[in-house]
């Protein structure tokens, strides 16, 4: 069983961002832009915008965050959305999710210039991934691909059973696989029986939320799992969705949680970042 380690190539990735920073100064002047909107108190939400902030320091970005109370209204997000999309020195806008219930969260995604929406979760690039053209796909996704790339993990051809379908991640990771001429199959909390689906998988791709939704007789011996989960177990640590110390003798390859998939989705929000400034800074030009 080999560990597809995401926190190495995570480190790689952002030297290379941080390369491409150098060189975008050096020739325009200007850094890449990222701004962040966090509404309201939940800790983990803070947590990721803190560690997407630490993220882009590293690599030598602009970064702002725009906190908002948990009662602000719809108008004041769009209203900051609005002027970051006329801001020249933004080339990304990240909309930390879930927004509190009495935000209209289409609208205010639908609202990011497509050309900024560096998470790739704007209908305009939702569309672009599903038909295969170049666009901003969204970060944790990406990142799976990316590393499934570094171990030359060719998909082409294999069995592949997402699990779950959300926006951010199954859908998203379900249409970057077929993209690869994987055979794809996605399954939800209304799909019958999973142990069926997931046993015939030469790759699990499993992002639900659930503490070990993948037991080991759900697994067929050599198959490689990808888990995207994150959860906090009783004794407080990180787990995924994958029962893990009984599943990965039969992998061929597992990421771990933590350091699997995690660190990955931040280098790619910081490579979609740069590659929006890249674009942008070209149409100015
Ligand atoms: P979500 O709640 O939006 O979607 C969950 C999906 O799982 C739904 O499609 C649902 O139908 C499915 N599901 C729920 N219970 C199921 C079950 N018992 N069997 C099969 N399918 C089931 O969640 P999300 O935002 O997509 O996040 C999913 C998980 O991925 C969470 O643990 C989250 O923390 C994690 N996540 C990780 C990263 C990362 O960087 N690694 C990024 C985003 C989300």
């Amino acid at each position: 069983m080999t560990l597809l380690d995401g926190k190495a190539l995570s480190q790689k990735i952002e030297t290379g961002v941080g390369i491409g920073v150098k060189e975008l100064k050096s020739r325009t002047g200007s850094v890449p832009g990222l701004a962040v909107v966090l509404v309201g108190q939940d800790p983990a939400s803070a947590a990721y915008v803190n560690m997407k902030k630490k993220a882009c320091d590293r690599v030598g970005f602009y970064s702002v965050t725009h906190e908002m109370p948990e009662d602000i209204s719809q108008e004041a997000i769009e209203n900051t959305i609005v002027m970051m999309n006329k801001n020249p020195n933004i080339d990304g806008i990240l909309i930390q999710l879930p927004l509190p219930k009495q935000i209209d969260t289409t609208k205010i995604l639908e609202l990011v210039d497509p050309s900024k929406d560096v998470d790739g979760f704007h209908p305009y690039n939702v569309g672009r991934l599903a038909t295969g053209l170049d666009g901003f796909v969204p970060c944790t996704p990406l990142g799976v691909m990316e590393l499934l790339a570094e171990y030359n993990i060719d998909v082409k051809g294999k069995n592949c059973c997402v699990v779950g379908a959300s926006n951010i991640v199954g859908k998203p990771m379900a249409a970057l696989l077929l993209n690869a001429n994987a055979t794809v199959e996605i399954c939800h909390i209304f799909t019958d029986d999973l142990k069926k689906h997931t046993l015939n998988a030469d790759i699990i791709l499993v992002g639900v939320g659930v503490i070990n939704l993948i037991k080991e007789d759900m697994v067929k011996e050599g198959a490689i799992i990808i888990d995207i989960g994150i959860n906090r177990a009783d004794n407080g640590k990180l787990v995924g969705d994958v029962d893990y110390a009984n599943v990965n003798a039969k992998c061929s390859y597992i990421t771990p949680v933590p350091g699997g998939v995690g660190p990955m989705t931040i280098a790619m929000l910081l490579s979609n970042t740069l590659k929006a400034a890249q674009i942008n800074y070209k149409e100015k030009n």
